[in-house]
């Protein structure tokens, strides 16, 4: 079993080639109520360079020495438990490896309809899908003409949220990612207003959009400063990610807070893993948006477990359209 391993818990700033290590280890024995998975699919996500990281989290830290932390999806090849059996398609927390073995409840067997696509439980229907539907009704609360203001728009999350607010009656969709190629896209599935955050005269072209009903932040720092200065009152601001923080060796300040009092806003974090009682709402919600064509979804795939690490590195500067996989094995 080849797989990639924590070698060092970088201190702050990006992963570096010393970070992780590769491996080659036995396929542990298959013990009762055990399953033994080979990894097709691994899921790339900003979140996993925090798992690397020491201190408090929503979920504690991959530990050196140990395999790197990833979601998955995968076959069973061998079956200790009544509740699956060899072939058998299964999502979990499988790492960087190409076989997983661990207790059957640690994992949810999975089937993927006519004409769908089995990568679609790890992207679509997924983590990221569903992280932008719970963000855009539980947490953003849409309403029909709002102005939503989307960060890192062009990714798994912001692609999807992008395309629930454009399907969402009346609202003015503005969107902001990181390069002209990206921007393009966007325009073409219907955002009104595109922003490039790297553009010289970004902070001016983004006043220039006017007041927000609904920010959707994936990025944090700077961008979520300036969202907070333009907020209408009542708005809605959804605390998703902070990727601009991730790789950062000193957070960004906020001046604008305020704002948040004095426009009576509502600001509120959330953690995907702990809506499992949406997900079956929001997969019907995302495949009837598809169904319609109102959802076009992008998969940035690479190829071979050794891809894994500097995949990952590439998202970071943003290389990516879409949800990042790496296919490990062929299915
Ligand atoms: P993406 O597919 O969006 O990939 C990351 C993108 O972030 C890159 O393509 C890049 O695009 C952009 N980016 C990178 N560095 C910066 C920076 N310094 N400033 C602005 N943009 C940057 O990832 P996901 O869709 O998987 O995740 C998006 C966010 O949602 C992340 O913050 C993630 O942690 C969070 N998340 C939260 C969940 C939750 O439960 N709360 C669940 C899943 C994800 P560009 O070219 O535009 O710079």
């Amino acid at each position: 079993n080849t797989r990639i391993v924590l070698n060092e818990r970088p201190k702050a700033g990006p992963i570096t080639d010393t970070t992780f290590r590769t491996e080659t280890v036995d396929v542990p024995e298959v013990k009762d109520g055990e399953v033994l998975v080979k990894v097709v699919y691994t899921s790339l996500d900003p979140t996993q360079r925090g798992w690397i990281n020491e201190g408090r989290s929503y979920l504690p830290p991959v530990d050196i020495g140990a395999p790197m932390r990833a979601g998955g999806i995968g076959r069973v090849l061998v079956s200790k438990d009544d509740s699956l059996k060899a072939g058998d398609l299964v999502q979990g927390m499988f790492s960087w490896q190409e076989y997983y073995v661990g207790s059957a409840k640690s994992m949810q067997k999975k089937q993927t309809p006519e004409g769908g696509r089995d990568v679609d439980h790890l992207g679509l229907f997924g983590m990221t899908g569903l992280t932008a539907y719970v963000g855009m009704f539980d947490i953003g609360q849409i309403k029909d003409g709002d102005h939503v203001v989307i960060s890192g728009a062009a990714g798994a999350v912001g692609l999807t949220c992008t395309q629930i607010a454009l399907a969402h009656p009346k609202c003015k969709v503005t969107v902001i990612a990181g390069n002209p190629e990206k921007l393009e896209y966007l325009k073409k599935l219907g955002a009104h207003n595109v922003l490039n955050y790297k553009d010289a005269d970004f902070k001016q072209q983004f006043k220039n959009v006017g007041l927000i009903d609904l920010y959707y932040d994936n990025v944090g720092g700077a961008i979520l400063d300036q969202a907070l200065s333009q907020i209408a009152p009542y708005a809605r601001i959804v605390a998703c990610g902070a990727i601009s923080a991730y790789n950062a060796t000193k957070p960004e300040p906020i001046y604008n807070y305020f704002n948040v009092i004095s426009m009576k806003a509502t600001w509120k974090g959330f953690i995907i893993m702990d809506h499992a009682d949406r997900y079956v709402d929001g997969i019907k919600y995302l495949a009837g948006l598809q169904k319609e064509g109102k959802l076009e979804y992008q998969y940035h795939v690479t190829e071979g477990l050794d891809t894994c690490v500097g995949t990952l590195q590439d998202m970071f500067a943003g290389r990516n359209v879409g949800k990042t996989v790496v296919k490990i094995a062929r299915d």
